[in-house]
């Protein structure tokens, strides 16, 4: 049986290397639907490689770019960001990949859990923002959420089989960026040429920025919480700079599995995709002789205050998560466009930490409230440093 795959987020990263996916395993998968922000001449692209039903346009005003280049092709075009989460009660649907970059994934993330969609997740701010509402939601609606990110696909992987064996501890490994050895001192002078220079994996701006500044495993550690039901003791980083190992996870009985693979986001794509199945390919193998040896050592974190932050965030819980994704957010953007050092992306999340009002069980509203407030607070801050 074929599985009809919706891809929302379609010309990002993560978007094309699910269409590099499914173009090299067409006996099990096709493209049902394509959704993208603003890149409209890359969506008309590949609607016309892939011929989905549907394409979704979120910056409406592209429909009519979009609609007229495809109107010969059968395809129906729509346009807007509800029409992008409203597009995942489509029958025909048996699997969405959510792609979609930043907060804006988490109400098409809760539609498609609501519209009972297995969800191969790629995004991790709508589950660093709102974990609890997706996992009650997935619950719910027996869906499964099948991670991604290459940390929860592995730590996915070695829980399958396990049922309910306790778990004593989860590692998530961290390359340690392109700064790992770089001292503290020349932080400042950090251009955002290279932080975008990551040494293993490719990836959107984005994602590269912050696995510069370790917020990447900031965030993740928050993501496995929500995703495994760990608590925060229960969750360590180690930092591994061959990304070979991308995750352990401790048992109760001493035994720690983990799972290995060559650094390439296609693996556990397809992984996602395919659960519980394992599908042959061609993608490269890991050869461990050729690497030689594999290094550990624990993170800095007073280098790398992100991390910290994040931590202190996951514990106080509540909204706090929801400040510390979107200040980043916006911090990010602020350093990519050169208003803002590399050292002051921290400093500015930590006074949006102290700053706006806390809310301790919040509801999707408060979230939605936080995220917006918080923009608005960190680029007044931005602009008055
Ligand atoms: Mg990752």
């Amino acid at each position: 049986m074929i599985k009809k795959v919706a891809i929302l987020g379609s010309t990002g990263s993560i978007g094309l290397q699910t269409l590099e996916v499914i173009a090299s395993q067409k006996d099990y998968f096709s493209v049902e639907v394509l959704t993208a922000n603003q890149n409209a001449a890359l969506l008309i692209q590949q609607a016309k490689m892939f011929h989905p039903n549907v394409v979704v346009i979120g910056d409406e005003s592209q429909y009519p770019e979009v609609a007229e280049a495809l109107q010969d092709d059968g395809i129906k075009v729509y346009a807007g960001n509800e029409a992008v989460a409203q597009v995942t009660e489509m029958e025909s649907i048996d699997l969405v990949v959510m792609a979609v970059l930043g907060f804006d994934a988490l109400k098409p993330v809760l539609a498609a859990l609501k519209n009972k969609k297995p969800l191969a997740l790629a995004n991790k701010e709508a589950l660093v923002v709102a974990g609890d509402l997706i996992m009650q939601a997935a619950a719910k609606n027996r869906v499964p959420v099948i991670p991604i990110d290459s940390e929860h696909s592995a730590v996915f992987q070695c829980l399958m089989g396990e049922f309910d064996n306790p778990v004593e501890k989860v590692v998530l490994t961290a390359s340690g960026g392109p700064f790992l050895t770089r001292s503290r001192e020349t932080f400042p002078d950090i251009t955002p040429e290279e932080a975008l220079h990551h040494p293993n994996w490719k990836m959107g701006a984005k994602t590269t920025v912050d696995s510069a500044t370790l917020m990447n495993k900031g965030l993740e550690a928050i993501e496995a919480q929500w995703l495994f039901g760990l608590e925060v003791s229960q969750i360590e980083i180690l930092i591994h700079p061959q990304s070979v190992i991308h995750s352990l996870v401790y048992f109760a009985d001493g035994s720690v599995k983990a799972l290995l693979s060559d650094t390439d986001m296609h693996i556990p794509i397809q992984f996602a995709m395919s659960y519980p199945q394992r599908l042959k390919n061609n993608f490269q193998r890991l050869d461990l002789a050729a690497m030689g040896s594999l290094s550990f050592e624990k993170p800095d974190i007073k280098k790398f205050r992100n991390l910290a932050l994040a931590f202190e965030a996951m514990k106080k819980g509540g909204n706090i998560p929801c400040i510390l994704n979107a200040a980043n957010e916006i911090a990010v953007e602020a350093f990519l466009e050169k208003q803002l050092g590399f050292m002051q992306i921290p400093s500015l999340i930590e006074k949006c930490m102290e700053t706006i009002p806390f809310v301790r069980h919040p509801v999707l509203e408060d979230y939605i409230q936080t995220d917006s407030l918080c923009r608005i607070k960190t680029k007044e801050f931005i602009k008055n440093s």
